[in-house]
């Protein structure tokens, strides 16, 4: 049984069937699935929803499929980590990281999207999946379609991490490195898009995919028991998570699952690359495209598709935005790392970064729950901590060799009786 009504343009409100469209052809607005809330409400509770298997399938009846996903059963309900010793060394009083750094099967939150879109694909009758990609959405491509038997082609600014390139090429799929920025990749895509007919999920198929990140913001609401955390801290590449964070909230609001409490939606980017931040900041409406420089490459879109719709959802809900240099990134990754012992990937030191200054400049209350969103792994992005790390101490095997290192290191311990 599905819920889903329709495509609908978000800016003119005209309605579509449920096919593979994107925009809307009067106006050029980006289309949305709805979907029939009423009907949902009399069939989906709280307890339903508890009682079905720890994964993001158990929002099923929110997600913009027709039938059974074909892809991805076991993707989602990452941890919600109370994190005490991190908090402490921020302040904070009830501080909360959302790990997707462990979500299944390619460790990062892409796999949320990417198994909502294929399935949907495969629902629309297509053979071929494809995707522009920073790196986490090639890895995500790659891999779920290899798991259900599909062909595909991943297009990727060249220069992308060596981890990232080979965590897609393993799965079999066709890599193409642009000699050029994930905007110029992207303009490619389009046009391959609209001359073969693939299913690009983050293009043609660019309104189901969306969807998927909802699950996100519905775990982070269920595993608080129930409630919205006061602020959140949410990482922006093209806009698309924290838009579809804020309106899992107001879905769950809707459905009476949890109190409107009214949270603070935050966004980071890299110094780098942040156009968002750069309209926020300027109270502009209109988002001017940058070119990429940072090593948070991951989040490297210049030209983000859903920027307008970021802006509008942190200025909405008296949130605010915020971006970190390089240097602040890599000393982020490690503060998380020593503190939680959670090796995020660049991204999570752009969030956790942005975190920290946002409480300097006291736009997060101390006393208020926090939820920063980690979106990737560590391993993934090795390279940016080159040189940045203490090298391992070699000796002999020796036990004097050990004991003379222990003195150099000023430390002394008890010898067992
Ligand atoms: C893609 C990505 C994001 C942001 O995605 P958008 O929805 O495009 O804003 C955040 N973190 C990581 C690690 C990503 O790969
Ligand atoms: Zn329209």
């Amino acid at each position: 049984m599905s819920y889903m009504k329709a495509l609908k343009c978000r800016e003119c409100g005209k309605e579509y069937a449920k096919e593979a469209l994107h925009v809307c052809e009067l106006c050029f607005g980006p289309l949305e699935v709805i979907y029939e809330y009423d009907k949902i409400k009399e069939v989906l509770t709280r307890e339903i929803i508890e009682k079905r298997a720890p994964n993001m399938w158990r929002y099923r009846e929110l997600l913009p499929l027709d039938n059974e996903p074909s892809v991805g059963a076991q993707v989602g309900f990452t941890p919600l980590v109370r994190a005490h010793n991190l908090g402490k060394a921020l302040g904070l009083k009830e501080l909360y990281i959302k790990n997707d750094a462990v979500n299944f099967p390619t460790l990062s939150f892409k796999d949320r999207v990417v198994s909502v879109a294929i399935s949907r694909a495969r629902e629309l009758g297509f053979k071929i999946v494809a995707c522009a990609s920073t790196g986490n959405l090639a890895n995500s491509v790659a891999a779920n379609a290899a798991a259900c038997g599909m062909e595909s082609y991943v297009f990727i600014p060249y220069d992308l991490e060596k981890t990232k390139i080979m965590g897609t090429i393993v799965y079999g799929a066709t890599v193409v490195g642009i000699k050029g920025t994930y905007d110029e990749v992207n303009r490619l895509c389009s046009e391959i898009a609209g001359k073969y007919g693939w299913a690009f999920v983050n293009i043609n198929i660019r309104p189901y995919y969306a969807e998927g990140s909802k699950t996100f913001g519905y775990e982070i609401a269920e595993q608080l028991g129930w409630k919205l955390p006061k602020n959140i801290i949410v990482p922006m590449a093209g806009g698309s998570l924290i838009t579809k964070i804020s309106k899992s909230f107001k879905e769950f609001i809707k459905l009476g699952f949890v109190e409107d409490t009214g949270t603070k939606v935050f966004g980071a980017q890299a110094t780098g690359c942040s156009p968002i931040i750069n309209a926020v900041k300027e109270g502009s409406e209109l988002i001017r495209p940058v070119k990429p420089n940072t090593i948070a490459k991951s989040l490297a879109i210049g030209n983000p598709a859903d920027g307008y719709y970021s802006a509008k959802v942190m200025r909405e809900s008296g949130g605010w935005g915020e971006s970190v240099t390089d240097e602040e990134i890599i000393s982020a990754m490690k503060l998380l790392a020593e503190t939680e012992g959670i090796f995020a990937e660049t991204a999570g030191g752009v969030t956790l970064g942005v975190t920290k200054k946002l409480i300097e400049q006291g736009r997060i209350n101390k006393d208020e729950s926090v939820v920063v969103c980690v979106t990737g792994n560590g391993l993934k992005t090795q390279e940016a901590l080159n040189g940045h790390l203490s090298e391992p101490t070699i000796i002999n095997s020796r036990l004097s060799e050990f004991e003379d290192l222990v003195k150099a290191n000023g430390k002394e311990y008890v010898v067992k009786a």
